[in-house]
């Protein structure tokens, strides 16, 4: 299959360009678009022909269900069932935005979509890309991430084709995502609603609406609530990955000792450093930052860079806290197979 490759404007979308790819979608073809989290594969979500394509070039275990994204309440009301008031409150507040939420599903969406559960994940997202190619669609849109599943997302055009081209019909080019980590997650048919995935929205915000989640310990260090999708291994690099935890010295220290074991054994190493920009000789160091919005917007990248240049051990520093950094947290341990 040739993937063809849209470049977008962003800002102003160009209609006749959106237009192209809705075309694409009501056809039953699959189109890469960007949101503002990350990078995602859309296709009809009311069309199981079309979502088995999206499993298909993923390599997405299929008990893994979809967030349906939708460009208006219209669509909502089309697939959800009346949702608690609370759910209501966090639509009305947070959308468009990175908030995922769980609802009792209606008939039309085929089971495909939920891994034969009787729920469903909706999301509006926030990108003038997505939301117009949604509504020049006319249906709601399935979209994962827009990588090979287990790998980094991606937040760049680039990515999506490095992992996808030749296996769908469209990759958008339209910049880089502007969060860079994926939406968080939120189960409003439990009370209290349960958090699933933290992401990119804090979830100290979203408690203010609903009051206390459960799923994660009031230490948000917890293993979280299992969602269908959470048992697999994610966002990972070719590399081995490690992060050392404890006080920042012995964190120096037991970073230099396992990358000279490494580099002793012939591996090519790689340092994530976040709170100092040391070096150790002979590794590859990169600098994700230390504000959570730059570290969020750069992780994805970095694991892919390391893996460019062919790291076989990746060491990585401990990174962690409440808001932003509890979803970068949540990425990095799992990029690590949480070791
Ligand atoms: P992704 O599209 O890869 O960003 O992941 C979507 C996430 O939402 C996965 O962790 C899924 O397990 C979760 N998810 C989607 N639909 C449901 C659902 N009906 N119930 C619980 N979790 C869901
Ligand atoms: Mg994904």
């Amino acid at each position: 299959m040739m993937t063809k490759i849209l470049k977008i404007n962003p800002i102003s979308p160009e209609p006749s360009k959106i237009k192209e790819a809705a075309e694409v979608i009501n056809r039953g073809g699959t189109v890469a678009f960007p949101t503002e989290t990350v990078y995602g594969l859309g296709a009809d979500a009311l069309n199981p022909e079309a979502i088995r394509k999206v499993f298909k070039a993923k390599g997405r275990p299929p008990d893994n269900p979809l967030i349906v994204h939708i460009s208006d309440m219209d669509t909502f009301q089309l697939v959800a069932k009346k949702p608690v008031k609370a759910a209501i409150d966090l639509i009305n507040r947070f959308w468009p935005g990175p908030l995922t939420i769980i609802v009792k599903k209606k008939k039309i969406v085929p089971g495909i979509v939920t891994g034969g559960l009787d729920t469903v994940a909706v999301r509006m997202p926030d990108n003038k890309i997505a939301l117009s190619l949604i509504k020049m669609a006319g249906v709601p849109l399935v979209a994962p991430s827009a990588n090979l599943s287990g790998k980094p997302s991606p937040t760049r055009s680039r990515d999506v084709a490095a992992d996808l081209s030749g296996k769908i019909d469209v990759i958008i080019d339209g910049g880089k995502t502007r969060i860079g980590i994926e939406s968080t997650v939120i189960d409003m048919t439990t009370s209290p609603p349960t958090l699933l995935r933290p992401g990119g929205l804090p979830v100290e915000e979203i408690e203010k609406v609903t009051g206390p989640l459960q799923g994660f310990l009031a230490s948000h260090e917890s293993k979280p609530a299992t969602s269908p999708g959470m048992k697999y291994r994610h966002y990972a690099p070719k590399a081995r990955m490690v992060i050392i935890v404890g006080d920042s010295d012995a964190v120096q220290s037991d970073i230099m000792k396992l990358a000279e074991k490494g580099l002793k054994d012939g591996e090519k190493v790689g340092i994530l450093a976040f709170h100092k920009e040391f070096r150790v000789k002979g590794c590859i160091t990169k600098y994700a930052g230390s504000r959570p919005g730059t570290v969020a917007g750069r992780l994805f990248d970095i694991l892919r860079e390391f893996d460019k240049d062919g790291v076989d051990l990746i060491i990585s520093e401990p990174y962690g806290g409440s808001g932003l950094k509890l979803g970068i947290a949540d990425r990095l341990r799992r990029a690590a197979g949480l070791k």
